[in-house]
């Protein structure tokens, strides 16, 4: 199943079509993405028995029209230094343990949008992205899939002069710049994807590719990132985890390179989606 948010309303996207969710339930389920992921079980099996044609889909949205598949989160976490390549780039060790962060609910846009450039260094990471299902604590990894709802496209924005200045790092709020948490434009449950271990991602810059990665080199995979926050914090339903970033963004290059008026950044994880954003000086 693959889900949207069109306008704040969430809809279940098919080939022939969305299906507005809270219309085709007679009112069972709210539009509100927000408030779907609480009751996510009983929602995913009311959805798996829907009858698409009878449920008549309007054509497909348009991917400007998307906003984020979630919109009001408890917990946005975001994980640092998840690939060995990246963390080289950025002049780190490989981790023993994931260095976590939060990029800020405000922060959250959808997957078409442009993106007002802040002052400093503005710099892109493709992130493969996993929604909390179902309530988690104390997850064994073995188990730890059957918590997520399902996966979509992320990019963690960040502004590294902020990130980066003393005395302490500022990775929270220098990523938390309006629209620097764009995600979408699908949440893709598992079931539609063959290995969601082995996925992969990349982004472009005007055509110009940036990054080009594959997760079954994260250093700490989705199961076990949802193992090692659950042991500390309750995962929510809705909660969203920002897993990491590959090699190749403008930070680890030489000379470095960041984003400016015009550009056009286009990410993508392989079969689960696309979403491309627009770079504007502020006005
Ligand atoms: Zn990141």
């Amino acid at each position: 199943m693959r889900l949207v948010n069109i306008q704040g309303r969430l809809a279940i996207r098919t080939a022939e079509g969305d299906i507005d969710i809270e219309t085709a339930s007679d009112g069972a389920f709210p539009a509100d993405p927000s408030q779907i992921f609480d009751r996510w079980s009983e929602f995913h099996t009311w959805a798996s028995g829907l009858d698409a044609a009878a449920a008549q889909p309007a054509p497909h949205a348009p991917r400007s029209a998307l906003g984020p598949l979630v919109t009001r989160p408890r917990q946005i976490f975001a994980i640092g230094l998840n690939y060995r390549a990246h963390a080289a780039e950025s002049g780190h060790a490989v981790p023993e343990h994931p260095p976590t962060f939060t990029k800020f609910a405000s922060s959250l846009a959808g997957p078409e949008c442009d993106i007002t450039l802040p002052t400093g260094d503005i710099d892109w990471e493709v992130e493969l992205v996993a929604l909390i299902g179902r309530e988690a604590r104390n997850v064994d990894e073995a188990d730890a899939w059957s918590y997520i709802a399902g996966l979509t496209v992320g990019q963690d924005i960040s502004e590294r002069a902020a990130q980066l200045s003393g005395p302490v790092p500022q990775f929270s709020l220098a990523k938390s710049h309006a629209n620097f948490a764009p995600i979408g434009p699908e949440l893709v449950t598992l079931d539609e994807i063959d290995n969601p271990d082995d996925l992969e991602l990349g982004c472009s810059i005007n055509g110009e590719t940036v990054q080009d990665g594959r997760t079954s080199h994260l250093i700490f995979p989705v199961p076990e990132l949802v193992a090692r926050l659950s042991r500390v914090v309750t995962l929510y339903p809705g909660d969203l985890i920002f897993t990491g970033t590959p090699a190749g963004v403008g930070l680890g290059r030489n000379p470095q390179r960041y984003l400016t008026d015009g550009d056009v950044l286009t990410t993508y994880v392989r079969g689960v989606g696309e979403m491309q954003h627009r770079f504007v000086a502020a006005s």
